[in-house]
């Protein structure tokens, strides 16, 4: 490591705290991973969409998606695989206009990676689409199954000497030590992973930390076909969408509820607007087998760029949260960014517009 940081403790062990966990043990930290276990674990209901990189980022958060999409297949690897494919995808609607609107937006984002099928086409690439679907296709987009990219991380934390220790983190002596249960972490860098809890976590030291759960319901098809390489299918007129993954699963979502709070349940308004969603665009759906609805809560920032970095003015505590609605494609990445910027390494990227300090600068 650049800077001599010995004992870290990572509190949360989603797709964020498992990859600031990866590098810091790597590197030759002295990591402990605290998990908790919570109910509404975003990682684990996240539909797995990773954008396409974009040709000329316009901003900070597209510049840190960009290097992110980039470097997942890399990152997928040393996971272990964890289901990641770039299979392309769909950007769907019935109206030509629309779609040569949308052809032109995307190819100006990704390049010539874009065509366009007219309506009546695109069912042919997703076969459960409604025949009246025309499309613009950008090959570049992936999917992941974050649970299995969290689980490998984790897996290749613990080779690299990380320990692990389970059940509810608190924070004391102003953040300098993380105490679970009876056992006292003490730290030289302490990274508040929490998701959609981070800002409980980080009020015991005295911080506001501006994230809140926005719940998310999504939902899992069996189907008894074959969907290895679907694409994955984007309506231009809503924000829904639809993956699939190799064990003849299709996933549909989701809910985007801000203001939800902390409350990982399964609605009946949240299941009906993704069946009902989902069977608009895709009635060849309607009688697959309805397996399993997921509940996550988005750690969600109010400007919606995620937290990542140093918390100003503290000694010992570090963000890596509030990746919300991109955070399996965001969090490979800036989970390592975080983790060399611990480490005093060079930035790859510059972490200050992802920092606390933009809020109030932090103090309660
Ligand atoms: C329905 C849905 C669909 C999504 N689709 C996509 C997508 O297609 N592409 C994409 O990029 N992103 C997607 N996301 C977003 C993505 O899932 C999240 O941004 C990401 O998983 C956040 O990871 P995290 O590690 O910050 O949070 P989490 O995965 O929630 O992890 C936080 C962890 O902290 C633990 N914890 C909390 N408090 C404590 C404590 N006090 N002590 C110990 N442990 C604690 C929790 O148990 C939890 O495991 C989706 C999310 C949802 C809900």
């Amino acid at each position: 490591m650049s800077r001599v940081v010995k004992s870290v403790v990572v509190v949360g062990a989603g797709i964020a705290g498992a990859s600031v966990a990866v590098q810091l043990a790597v590197d030759g930290a002295d990591v402990v991973v605290v998990e908790a276990d919570r109910p509404g674990r975003a990682t684990r209901a996240g539909a797995g969409i990773v954008p396409a990189p974009t040709l000329a980022p316009a901003s900070p958060l597209e510049e840190l998606r960009s290097a992110a999409a980039a470097a997942y297949p890399g990152a997928a690897a040393d996971a272990g695989g964890a289901s990641f494919a770039v299979v392309g995808d769909l950007h769907v609607a019935r109206v030509g206009k629309d779609l040569e609107i949308a052809a032109e937006t995307l190819t100006a984002a990704h390049g010539t990676a874009t065509t366009v099928l007219a309506p009546g086409e695109a069912n042919g690439l997703f076969p459960y689409l409604d025949h009246a679907y025309g499309a613009v296709r950008v090959a570049g987009t992936a999917r992941v199954d974050g649970e299995a990219m969290r689980a490998g991380l984790l897996r290749a934390a613990e080779a690299a000497g990380a320990r692990f220790a389970a059940g509810e983190a608190a924070l004391d002596d102003d953040g300098r030590v993380v105490r679970v249960g009876r056992e006292r972490f003490p730290a030289e860098a302490v990274v508040l992973a929490a998701g959609a809890w981070s800002a409980d976590l980080a009020a015991a030291a005295g911080l506001v930390v501006p994230v809140e759960a926005q719940r998310g319901q999504i939902a899992h098809f069996g189907v008894p076909d074959d969907t290895v390489g679907l694409p994955v299918v984007q309506p231009l007129a809503s924000r829904h969408y639809l993956l699939a993954f190799d064990d003849h699963r299709i996933v549909a979502g989701a809910t985007r509820e801000t203001g939800s709070g902390p409350d990982p349940r399964m609605t009946a308004a949240g299941v009906a607007e993704v069946l009902r969603e989902t069977l608009l665009v895709a009635p060849g759906l309607a009688d697959a087998t309805l397996q399993e609805v997921r509940v996550g809560l988005r750690p969600a920032t109010p400007d919606l760029l995620p937290l990542l970095g140093p918390v100003p003015g503290h000694p010992t505590l570090w963000l890596a949260t509030g990746m919300g609605a991109g955070g399996l494609a965001l969090g490979p990445y800036a989970g390592r960014l975080v983790a060399r910027a611990i480490a005093g390494a060079d930035p790859e990227i510059d972490l200050a517009p992802f920092g606390l300090g933009r809020f109030s600068g932090g103090q309660l």
